[in-house]
């Protein structure tokens, strides 16, 4: 058996048989070409290119009509590359001068520039590499290449293995088909991602070594919710997952009942159970997954997945697009969080030596006005379109939020005089992820209008153990004393200074810990949109009385081992049938 972490790309648990699709190369014919056959092997490559065009505006078009324009757009960048004269005009000289079949020729310059762009460490780039490798097998196959493995020969109802699919691939991907998607590029902004959303495929990317782990035919499931997939699981596992697979189903049937039913313990606590979003694309299930607004939104996901900074008023849109649709219920905007493992070279972020020590977060923002300056006009000003509160991450002590107060201040007195309209009050927060901020949060809670805990970096620090590092994840572990005892510690400061706090992190949203969150007293989380329907379901069958005893309970015993035998035989107690193991 295999478990990989990766990249929780499109909800949902698929289970089932392998299928490898490898289309990376193709195979096609060399050998010379007679100088008198040189003018029509250029015609060849002419029309193939013409071919290819029509096939990708075809497909464009089936895709704007399906699911929307939004996602159509994504085939825009290989119509560029197909109508690219830089490239058209390379192969053809290459045909003459080598006197090479087209084929060879376009391979050659296209794979280079794809290998290129692969090194990049944007996003954006390597996206483009994917757009670059897709048009170039759309062309060698009108030259006469043939190709292996693709995604449209598949029959039987298989999980997709690869190292990516392209995007005119992911669109035609079907569900009936495809039950699954655990690749080894991509982020959560990536096409295959955003498609994989799109058409309900549940989807883990970014898992790196999933081709080296995966046997066609073999079984394995991905766990598109957490992030997960496993080769050859244990029939324990299996039957755990085909369990929440069940469990996953019946919550998605019941969604539409579970919706608008409010959040509320048993004892009449309510619970602000909010949702986090990445990319504007999750709008949707936030919606449908009756989240309480936006907890958290991920503003750098923004600027992550575009080649320049975004300007002011491209911000501006998304921000007041998100306000509208989610109004009147709050979304908190987290200004940029890059650094530690999210980079843009555009950005001038630095290579360090220890990323998640260095220039990230707010300190970051704080070191480049002229970034943080351009996001925070964009935020005021979407403020008068909703309800809109900020929030900055990565706050390690008083003196950080003060500057960045000043600063919104002083944005915010540049739109007054230029006569832009800003709401009279937007509450400003801090994100508790450090042991530092735990430490002062009675300072923080005096002066911050809220704060959020983000348990992913929290623990990260608290327990000295990198949140992404495989070989460490056992250490990993939320339910250590340690971090239960800062998350009461922010408890405690924020109520003694009459703040909300709430929880972020992806703690929030793992179900079997949703009681000891309750118990040490925090009321307000944001989790993943389709992790809302299940946390919900817990909660209500909660009350903060018993709640408040089981983390009594756990705040008392000494080791991570003792706290999570109590946690899990609560939970299978009181939730017969909920969980596993
Ligand atoms: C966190 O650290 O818990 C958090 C929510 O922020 P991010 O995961 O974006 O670092
Ligand atoms: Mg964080």
């Amino acid at each position: 058996m295999t478990t990989l972490t990766g990249i929780a790309a499109s909800p949902g648990i698929a289970i089932g048989p392998i299928h490898v699709v490898d289309p990376e190369e193709i195979e096609v014919l060399d050998g010379p070409v007679a100088p008198q056959d040189v003018p029509a092997e250029q015609e060849r490559f002419r029309e193939a290119l013409r071919e290819s065009l029509e096939e990708v505006r075809a497909l464009r078009e089936k895709i704007s009509l399906e699911t929307g324009e939004e996602h159509a757009k994504l085939l825009d960048p290989q119509i560029d590359i197909l109508e690219d004269p830089d490239a058209t005009e390379q192969t053809l000289n290459a045909i003459e001068r080598d006197q090479r079949p087209a084929a060879w020729c376009y391979r050659r310059i296209l794979g280079a520039v794809a290998t290129h762009l692969e090194g990049s460490d944007a996003e954006y780039y390597r996206d483009r590499a994917l757009d670059v490798r897709d048009v170039k097998r759309r062309v060698l196959g009108h030259l006469g290449g043939v190709r292996s493995h693709t995604l449209s020969d598949l029959r039987v109802p298989s999980l997709v293995v690869a190292s990516d699919i392209a995007p005119s691939e992911m669109a035609l991907a079907s569900r009936e088909t495809i039950l699954g998607l655990a690749t080894d590029l991509g982020g959560r902004t990536s096409h295959t991602a955003i498609m994989a959303r799109a058409r309900g495929i549940p989807a883990v990317v970014g898992l790196r070594q999933a081709l080296d782990a995966a046997r066609e035919g073999a079984i394995a499931l991905v766990d598109g919710t957490r992030g997960v997939a496993v080769f050859d699981p244990e029939p324990e596992v299996l039957e755990e997952h085909r369990h929440r697979q069940r469990r996953y189903e019946e919550m998605a049937r019941n969604l539409a009942a579970i919706k608008d039913r409010p959040c509320v313990t048993r004892d009449g606590i309510d619970v602000h159970l909010g949702a986090n979003l990445e990319v504007p694309e999750e709008l949707p299930s936030v919606i449908q997954n009756g989240a309480e607004g936006i907890g958290l939104y991920r503003t750098e996901f923004f600027y992550l997945s575009r080649a320049t900074l975004p300007t002011e008023d491209a911000q501006y849109n998304a921000y007041r697009t998100i306000v509208e649709a989610v109004g009147p219920k709050p979304v908190v905007i987290r200004t940029l969080d890059v650094g530690g493992d999210k980079f843009a070279s555009y950005l001038g972020t630095p290579t360090e030596r220890n990323p998640f020590l260095g220039m990230r977060g707010l300190r970051f923002s704080l070191q480049r006005p002229d970034i943080f300056r351009t996001q925070l006009r964009a935020i005021l000003r979407a403020s008068v379109h909703g309800n809109l509160k900020v929030m900055f991450p990565m706050v390690v002590g008083l003196e950080d939020f003060r500057r960045a107060r000043e600063i919104v201040l002083s944005v915010r007195r540049d739109l007054d005089r230029e006569g832009i309209p800003v709401a009279a009050r937007v509450p400003l927060g801090v994100m508790i992820e450090t042991p530092a901020s735990v430490f002062g949060i009675d300072l923080l809670a005096r002066e911050a209008d809220f704060v959020s805990i983000g348990t992913n970096d929290l623990i990260q620090y608290t327990l000295a153990v990198d949140r992404g590092n495989e070989e460490t994840a056992s250490i990993y572990e939320p339910l250590h004393p340690a971090v239960l005892r800062a998350l009461r510690a922010v408890v405690e400061a924020c109520r003694a200074h009459g703040k909300p706090a709430g929880i972020c992190g992806e703690m929030a949203g793992e179900p079997l810990y949703a009681v000891v969150l309750l118990g040490l007293g925090l009321v307000e989380f944001s989790v993943s949109p389709f992790l809302v329907p299940e946390i919900k379901t817990i909660l209500n069958e909660s009350t903060c009385g018993e709640a408040a005893a089981l983390a009594e309970q756990c705040l008392a015993l000494p080791t991570p081992g003792d706290v999570r035998a109590v946690v899990t035989e609560y939970m299978n107690r009181r939730f017969p049938g909920h969980f596993v193991g």
